[in-house]
């Protein structure tokens, strides 16, 4: 199914790698997230990225958990992240924690040391964020730069042994405080933390920094394509500069564009922001941009594959339309969904000259799309719910709807004419008559007549009920980080509105969580996870077309 496109950027460099025998053509590529939330459509993008590539030339693909930071870390996020990967339809070779390379990124410290390429100091944060320099000044060196070599072993010794308070020393690399690119002036390679680890516990108070720990993990899964976003890379000489210094396995950093999508917010600290602030419902909230989220919504995996795919990937940062990924979804729904019949918001409909008592039931096709699909039966009687915007009692000439006159075939069954409509003394309209007519029945129509509207229904006394939430976008501007102001200030006031009594046929009384339908003329939706035998909740996972496009069209 995917059409013809040419190499993006990494793949022509995978093949010219291949090409030319480098690391004996194999490829070998990992996902690195830090266990500190869920994953976001944006992770999706990097998933399909690594794991892609790695199938794409038979090689592999690591998971890696970057769990450096004791802080904000959790097992919960671990057991979320190797969930998403997986619903997402991938399978790591390996999985690794960069917290179980503590001992081995301790013994390159110390290595480090011995060379005379590190050295503890003892400057504060603060004095070493004040010594820096700028892009005009040089860095100022700190006294503890000259430290002997023996001293700085037993330092650091000593910080490992858990002999000095937080922030009390660090170990930097002793490279150059006059470097052009200020990440290479001494960085910091250890910083003292005496927190408990989500996997070693207490063992440590010293903790790698990203820097140090990342491209000596990658080395020592022998990675021969580190693939990360642009913000890195202006780390890569110092990621190249520790490999060649500990003269260990060269892995290579390559760069290409974050994912932003439109109408969301993306940075894991901002989402979890969200859920802290009940701004949602919780991470897997429908509308947030976590693949949990877009699964409880009903997104299918394959979407969120070919969104990747479509979009490719860039060196240049850009944001993305939310509408090309709901494109991807209903074109994956319109494959697999059945077609059913619910009402949303009901009125009721009397058919004045169907037998009284009488029932019927009609066959319906489940999905035109899909031959295999096969088809159901539909209870049929005369009293039915149809969508109260179905009828108007003073309609303009083109409404082809039911109005007093006009005449419309009820899907899957007969052809009804409009009589009229009961009110209620406010005038508000509480039934409307129709008539039908017995040889238009579908399937077997001998009447001659074409009306040019359908309508859904479900028969009133064979309905079953159930709520339906109704998702909108989360904010009400395209990109709200980068509006004045703070992101939570655009929140869509309007996400969600809930449904609390929509009828629908029975035979969807017998869906599972996660089950997905189309309700004809009305989108796509998904039986939510919180439904009971008793109550059955329907997520809107999206519209049938692009409601917002036709608003901007209207202008
Ligand atoms: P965030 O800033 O959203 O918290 P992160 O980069 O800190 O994301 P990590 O867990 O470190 O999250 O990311 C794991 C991998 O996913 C990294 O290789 C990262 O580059 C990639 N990644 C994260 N966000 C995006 C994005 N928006 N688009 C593409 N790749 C991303
Ligand atoms: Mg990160």
């Amino acid at each position: 199914m995917s059409e013809e496109r040419s190499l993006n950027f990494l793949e022509e460099i995978i093949e010219e790698d291949i090409a030319t025998g480098k690391h004996g053509g194999r490829v070998h590529t990992r996902f690195p997230p830090e266990p500190n939330g869920y994953l976001h459509i944006g992770h999706a993008t990097s998933i399909c990225l690594n794991f892609g590539l790695a199938k794409k030339y038979n090689g592999k693909c690591n998971l890696r958990f970057d769990d450096t930071n004791p802080v904000t870390e959790e097992t919960e996020y671990v057991e979320s992240i190797k969930n998403d990967i997986k619903w997402l339809g991938f399978h790591w070779d390996g999985e690794y924690y960069a917290s179980d390379y503590f001992d081995k990124l301790y013994d390159f410290a110390v290595t480090l040391i011995k060379k005379g390429l590190a050295y503890v100091d003892d400057s504060t944060a603060e004095q070493i964020a004040a010594t820096k320099g700028s892009f005009e000044k040089p860095g100022i060196e700190s006294p503890n730069r000259s430290r002997s070599i023996e001293e700085n072993l037993q330092l650091f010794a000593d910080m490992k042994a858990g002999k000095y308070k937080d922030g009390e020393k660090t170990l930097r690399a002793k490279i150059d405080m006059a470097h052009p690119n200020l990440l290479l002036r001494d960085p910091l390679m250890y910083r003292i933390k005496h927190e408990h680890h989500h996997r070693t516990g207490n063992k440590w108070c010293i903790y790698p920094m990203y820097d140090y720990a990342h491209g000596q993990s990658d080395s020592i899964e022998e990675i021969t394509h580190s693939i990360c976003t642009l913000e890195f890379i202006h780390h890569r000489p110092l990621y190249n500069w520790f490999i060649e210094q500990l003269g260990i396995f060269p892995s290579h950093q390559y760069e290409f564009a974050r994912r932003n999508l439109t109408y969301t917010v993306m940075s894991k600290r901002k989402l979890l922001q969200l859920v802290n602030e009940n701004h949602v419902a919780g991470w897997d909230d429908p509308r947030m941009p976590t693949i949990s989220g877009m699964r409880r919504r009903g997104y299918p995996p394959e979407a969120l594959r070919q969104f990747s795919d479509t979009v490719g990937i860039a060196k240049r940062e850009n944001i993305v339309d939310v509408g090309l990924l709901e494109f991807c979804v209903r074109e994956h729904l319109n494959k697999t969904c059945n077609r059913v019949m619910a009402v949303l918001d009901p009125v009721k409909l009397v058919i004045t000259n169907y037998p009284q008592g009488q029932t019927e039931e009609f066959k319906a096709e489940n999905n035109p799309e899909d031959p295999y699909a096969g088809s159901r039966n539909i209870p049929f009687s005369g009293e039915l719910w149809i969508e109260r915007e179905d009828f108007m009692e003073n309609a303009p000439k083109k409404y082809f709807r039911l109005a007093p006159g006009n005449m419309v075939r009820l899907k899957n069954a007969y052809i009804v004419k409009c009589d009229g409509c009961k009110k209620d003394d406010a005038g508000n309209i509480t039934e409307i008559h129709c008539t039908y007519i017995p040889e238009s029945k579908s399937g077997e129509d001998t009447s001659g007549l074409s009306p040019k509207g359908t309508i859904h229904w479900v028969s009133i006394q064979h309905a079953k009920t159930a709520e339906v939430r109704m998702y909108d976008r989360l904010f009400r501007v395209e990109d709200p980080s980068n509006e004045e102001g703070n992101f939570k200030d655009y929140i869509n006031p309007d996400s969600l509105s809930i449904l609390p009594s929509v009828y629908i046929e029975p035979e969807l009384a017998k869906a599972k969580p996660g089950d997905k339908v189309q309700f004809m003329r009305k989108g796509y939706f998904c039986l939510d996870a919180d439904s009971t035998a008793g109550k059955l909740i329907f997520n809107r996972t999206v519209t049938l077309k692009d409601a917002w496009a036709k608003e901007a069209k209207k202008g």
